[in-house]
């Protein structure tokens, strides 16, 4: 195996070697370029023997997460194992680290695979979280609401883009917002008055170094991040914060590889954590183009335990995402985006287009945070002029 000691006696897994990652989506698709740029093998597992990730991928193994032979295979046959979704059984990670280190560990998982857990988790290591109950009845959810005012419910596992959650401004509507979660076992929270959202990413190797990047300020429409820039135009002192706190819950996770940390800014100044996914983001896609080091080579890095690249961003940069209601009419006319100065396209090779799928991002840089915004927001208006 291409194994070295590192500084500390934890080995280098040196390129050339092999790198396994659950989930073939379009995290593991650019995972899987990143590491064949810096020359690994790269082999996946997903449920579909389509997956995006298949086109940079040496070999797909096709299995649901939760089957555990098929994970041992992939461990059996990788120097190291790594994920770009959160609903891997964790019985079928726990078997893959029987045969090579799983990066994130099984622990950061358990952390982030759950709302739960993961609220908890939070508010018990000091970390400011939205005033939240833990519920699993109707009834649980109308005395949670009665306490905490206008709530969203939001499933405890699986849940991703908004999906799994309801609002309710009352108890009377309980019953109906369960029903709509499918009457699993969640977490309500006071509905905020946001005034921002941001995330940062940050990095970890084995080794004990962190890298964290700038923090992004993020757009959400219908609870689908619809833009993000790079470093995002903030207060010097509420990015610092940002990141501190990443730091920080790197070292509390004793993380081995990224982690995606989306905060709320409030008006009066708190700055509170609203979810983690141990993983390349949405949000971490202007770093591709704004930073020394983009979040997929970054997680290469930090899984192989090499040393970490440079987060420092050159310029601004902003991505618009590429939702599957764009194709209502067939392909949009890409060649008009990429007429805009400073932009690239980043498709995903999804099988198939449906409202509300993220197909792909645009990302446009710019002399200020607002102008990459406002040319990657042009760039994808050129795409919705399709059948006029
Ligand atoms: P997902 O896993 O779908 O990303 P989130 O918990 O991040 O779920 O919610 C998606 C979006 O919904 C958030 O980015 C934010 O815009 C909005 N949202 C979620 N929770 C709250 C809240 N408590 N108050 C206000 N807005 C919220
Ligand atoms: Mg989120």
């Amino acid at each position: 195996m291409s194994t070295q000691g590192g500084s500390n006696g934890i080995g280098v897994i040196r390129p050339g070697a092999t790198l396994g990652i659950l989930g073939g989506g379009q995290l593991g698709r650019m995972m899987g370029l990143a590491a064949r740029s810096l020359g690994y093998r790269v082999q996946v597992l997903d449920p579909s023997d389509n997956c995006p990730a298949k086109a940079v991928a040496d070999r797909v193994i096709v299995a649901p997460f939760d089957d555990v032979e098929a994970a041992v295979e992939l461990a059996k046959t990788s120097s190291v194992i790594t994920l770009e979704i959160e609903n891997i059984a964790s019985r079928s990670l726990e078997a893959a680290a029987q045969y090579c280190p799983t990066r994130p560990g099984v622990n950061v998982l358990a952390v982030s695979q759950d709302r739960r857990v993961e609220k908890n988790w939070l508010s018990s290591q000091g970390f400011p979280v939205a005033p939240y109950r833990v519920i699993t009845t109707a009834a649980e959810l109308a005395e949670a609401v009665r306490e905490l005012g206008p709530s969203v419910v939001k499933t405890a596992r699986e849940g991703y883009d908004g999906k799994g959650q309801a609002r309710l401004e009352s108890p009377d509507e309980a019953e109906r917002a369960f029903a709509e979660v499918g009457a699993a076992p969640s977490v309500v929270e006071a509905w905020l008055p946001l005034e921002k959202e941001l995330s940062v990413i940050v990095a970890r190797s084995p080794s004990g170094e962190v890298r964290a990047y700038p923090p992004a300020l993020n757009h959400h429409t219908k609870q689908i991040l619809d833009w993000s820039v790079l470093p995002g135009p903030l207060p010097a002192e509420l990015a610092s914060r940002a990141g501190e706190v990443a730091r920080g819950m790197a070292e509390a996770l004793q993380l081995e590889g990224i982690l995606a940390i989306e905060f709320f800014a409030l008006a009066d100044g708190r700055l509170l954590v609203n979810e983690l996914a141990p993983r390349p983001h949405n949000s971490g896609h202007p770093a591709t183009e704004a930073c020394l080091t983009s979040q997929f080579e970054q997680v290469i890095r930090a899984v192989c335990n090499l040393p970490l690249g440079s987060t420092e961003a050159v310029r601004p940069v902003a991505i618009s995402n590429l939702l599957g209601d764009l194709w209502e009419n067939g392909e949009p006319p890409f060649e008009a985006a990429l007429a805009v100065d400073g932009v690239h396209l980043h498709l995903y090779g999804k099988e198939s287009a449906r409202p509300g799928r993220k197909m792909g991002h645009i990302s446009a840089s710019g002399r200020t945070a607002e102008d990459a915004v406002q040319h990657a927001l042009e760039a994808r208006r050129r795409l919705m002029q399709n059948g006029d």
